[in-house]
């Protein structure tokens, strides 16, 4: 029955159906069902109109209609009713469908009327007041607690009003009592103590109590985040039961002479942690699946190439997958740096590889005699192609489509083990959801020695004091970057803000005391790669940018980054930017430029900037300010848009809490094939007819 289409619901027909289908996809009865309202207004209290005041917000009146006019010509032409209670008269006024409002009400019969009051020359009115009649037929379904759903401008000019659509909930709720069947065991509602999915639907629509509210919400929203966490953990369950890892069981010399001969300075306790865990998995017989979640700076490369050497003793190849041409130049070069003393054979392959080194290095894949393979998408191209790839590792995962990545698993016949690192940080309860599926190990330690970055907000009108804090750390020998937003939408305007910047830049520091070079997107790749080199090896003081740098560009010389109308930058991209300062040992700073009118949400991202740089705290804040819709990596991963009533923004508690729950679950009766466990994978079975694969990285 809750398959029925909508057009079929007494009170809906054809024409309803097709808006409801466009403007809130609702297609079927259990679409419907599934509509729930966004907010409740106590409809409890009544007043009178003698207690009427223009302060009071909505209000719902109890009186009878004694008398219509209509007034006025044009487009003030107005239906204005008089409507009475023992203690008063008040108007309920109507500029909208006059007569079809007017043959819909009748004089003195008793309505209840609600709306916000008003006054006109004296009089309390009410402006297109919601009304219905007192004496309901017995299937109008009471409750104190008025629901509200979100409608459309197109649905309201129907009539398709939030009233309209509970009265259509109305005509569901009344043909289903009964007949809801529950989607949760039996033993699951008592231990947690959860109302029935009946009740809880009811409730959520027409609730009877606020208390019978709260339990309709909780049991629903912990059904949701119930199943989404057991279908990841399910996935995960039987990715690890069916796959064959490679297994890499011994650490060799390689490894072993890195460690005793070339590391340059100690590990820091995180990432020794990490590699152990990597370690773990290489040697479990299943493939690794794992992210790598760390602060800029915090060493992930090094995790990385280490285990490359793990998977090098074992006799794999490894590669690393860069999103940008620069990064992946700056890992070889850092790659290279590190294995000069050994003998592995490490290349680049980008989308600027000439012809014949890019045919070398296919041969020398294939042949094996190549050991690490580093590069941009260019690697996931059908002709590169490994003797034996044992290890991926994806640097800034989230740059890359899911699609993109999904080819790199399937360059070997047993699938690699999988590392993807990433810099921006995202809270515990989203990853666990939207990276469900892989594990999570953190570097939550800088290596030692590096001081803070000190974060300063400034007003556009203090830029010469700015620029003069700048001549003095280019005196102290250091270099700054210079940042400038580029937004798709606007990108002349942005080019405009960027030459303009470059320009007044290069006039307050003139050759031939300072050198400054310019990176955009629009540069041709080896125009852009050269600018970089010169600030990389310390040849120019200033680097101009757009968020090209964003990622990974690592000069530890570089003491200042100034973010130009900071305002337009979300917090993780601040968060990032920061991240290209405080790589040396010298004391660093990051400026915060904005012009003084600033909205509310971007004072507080930028507070939230000059009070911490711990990336964990700015993502839980950044998800708090956006939602988790706008988070990196949740829209490619859809769930967001499934959730119809938990939020993962704000139910992070209970996320873990039904995700300890699923475990215990799963860890008891892995394939739910138990009797009182059918209606469990009933429920995932028709959820994965229905959804986006969300949980699955690859
Ligand atoms: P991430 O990729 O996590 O942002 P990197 O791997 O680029 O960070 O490391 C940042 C810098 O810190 C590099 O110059 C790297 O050589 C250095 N580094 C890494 N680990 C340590 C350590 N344990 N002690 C000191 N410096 C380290
Ligand atoms: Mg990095």
């Amino acid at each position: 029955m809750l398959q029925q289409e909508i057009k079929f619901l007494s009170g809906v027909g054809p024409k309803k159906a097709e808006l409801l289908n466009k403007e809130l996809q609702i297609y079927t009865f259990q679409d419907l069902l599934y509509y729930f309202p966004y907010k409740y207004i106590d409809r409890s209290k009544l007043y009178t109109i003698s207690e009427l005041n223009t302060e009071l917000p909505y209000i719902q009146v109890r009186g009878k209609i004694v008398g219509f006019q209509t007034i006025g010509g044009g487009n003030k032409k107005r239906l204005v009713a008089s409507f009475a209670d023992e203690t008063g008269k008040m108007e309920l006024i109507w500029f909208k469908g006059l007569s079809y409002i007017q043959k819909s009400l009748e004089l003195n019969h008793e309505y209840i009327v609600f709306g916000k009051p008003g006054n006109f020359g004296g009089k309390f009115s009410i402006i297109h007041p919601e009304i219905e009649s007192v004496i309901k037929n017995e299937n109008t379904i009471q409750t104190s607690l008025q629901a509200h759903y979100n409608t459309s401008e197109k649905l309201k000019n129907s009539f398709l009003t939030s009233r309209a659509i509970s009265k259509l909930m109305n005509n569901l709720m009344v043909s289903l009592i009964g007949k809801i069947n529950e989607t949760l065991p039996d033993y699951l509602i008592k231990k947690y103590k959860l109302c029935s999915l009946g009740e809880a639907l009811f409730n959520i629509h027409f609730p009877q109590s606020a208390d019978l509210l709260k339990k309709a919400t909780y049991r629903l929203k912990f059904e949701e985040l119930f199943y989404l966490q057991l279908s990841i953990l399910q996935k995960k369950s039987i990715r690890i039961h069916k796959s064959n890892g490679l297994i890499f069981s011994k650490v060799g010399e390689y490894l072993n002479q890195f460690y005793k001969n070339n590391l340059p300075f100690e590990l820091t306790e995180a990432q020794k942690r990490v590699i152990k865990e990597i370690r773990k998995d290489f040697g479990s017989g299943k493939q690794m699946n794992r992210l790598l979640q760390g602060d800029v700076g915090s060493g992930k490369t090094l995790v990385a190439l280490m285990s490359m050497l793990i998977a090098l003793d074992n006799g794999y190849q490894s590669c690393i997958m860069a999103p940008t041409e620069i990064l992946a130049n700056q890992h070889y070069d850092t790659i290279k740096e590190f294995m000069k003393e050994l003998s592995v054979k490490v290349s680049l392959l980008t989308g600027s590889t000439k012809t014949k080194v890019r045919k070398e290095i296919h041969k020398d894949l294939i042949d094996g005699d190549l050991q690490i393979l580093i590069g941009t998408h260019a690697l996931i191209e059908d002709a590169v192609k490994f003797k034996n790839l044992g290890f991926v590792v994806i640097d800034e995962q989230h740059k890359f489509g899911v699609a993109q990545r999904a080819k790199l698993w399937k360059k070997n016949h047993n699938p690699p083990h999988i590392l993807v690192m990433t810099a921006t940080p995202i809270p515990r309860t989203l990853a666990m959801t939207i990276y469900g599926d892989l594990d999570v190990s953190v570097i939550d330690e800088l290596p030692p020695g590096r001081k803070p970055i000190q974060t300063i907000h400034l007003f556009d009108s203090k830029r010469l004091r700015m620029f003069g804090f700048l001549r003095q750390q280019i005196e102290e020998g250091r270099q700054v970057y210079i940042v400038y937003p580029l937004i798709k939408e606007s990108e002349k305007i942005d080019y405009k803000d960027l030459e303009d910047g470059y320009e007044s830049i290069s006039r307050a520091f003139p050759p031939p005391k300072y050198a400054v070079s310019i990176v955009h997107g629009q540069m041709k790749p080896e125009e852009k790669d050269a600018a970089m080199k010169l600030f990389v090896r310390g040849q120019t003081h200033i680097m101009v940018a757009t968020t090209v740098i964003e990622v990974g560009v690592n000069v530890s010389n570089a003491s200042v980054m100034v973010i130009e109308s900071a305002e337009r930058f979300g917090l993780s991209q601040l968060h990032q930017l920061r991240g290209r300062v405080g790589r040396g040992a010298d004391q660093s700073y990051c400026i915060l430029m904005s012009s003084f009118k600033l909205s509310n949400e971007a004072r507080k991202r930028i507070d939230i900037m000059t009070k911490t740089n711990d990336g964990f705290e700015i993502a839980d804040a950044d998800l708090k300010l956006r939602g988790p819709g706008d988070i990196e990596g949740t829209q490619q991963s859809g769930v967001t848009f499934d959730l119809k009533i938990s939020n993962l923004a704000h139910d992070g508690q209970l996320i873990q809490y039904v995700r300890n729950v699923a475990e215990e679950i799963l860890d008891n009766d892995p394939t739910l094939e138990r009797s009182e466990n059918s209606i469990l994978m009933k429920h995932l079975k028709m959820m994965s007819n229905k959804k986006v694969d969300f949980s699955v990285i690859s």
